[in-house]
């Protein structure tokens, strides 16, 4: 699948953080929020809840709850 037809099949809403992402312009940030909100289907409640600690970007993913925690 081409970095076009990734971007146009997922929602708008992060169409442009990926290819931002992708293009190499984003911010370390912003391109863990586009592999997190590719990783919970563009769900961002999921992200939120997401429990997978073995991950290595799960205490950098985006939308946390205040008081997370790494244990
Ligand atoms: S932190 Fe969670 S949502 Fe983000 S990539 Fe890892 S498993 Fe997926």
């Amino acid at each position: 699948m081409s970095i076009t037809d990734k971007a146009d099949k997922m929602p708008k809403i992060y169409k442009n953080c990926y290819l931002s992402a992708v293009s190499g312009k984003a911010s370390p940030r912003d391109a863990i929020k586009a592999f997190c909100t590719e990783c919970m289907g563009y769900i961002r409640a999921e992200i939120t809840n997401c429990d997978t600690i073995e991950c290595p970007l799960n205490l950098y993913r985006p939308y946390r709850k205040a008081g997370d925690s790494d244990d």
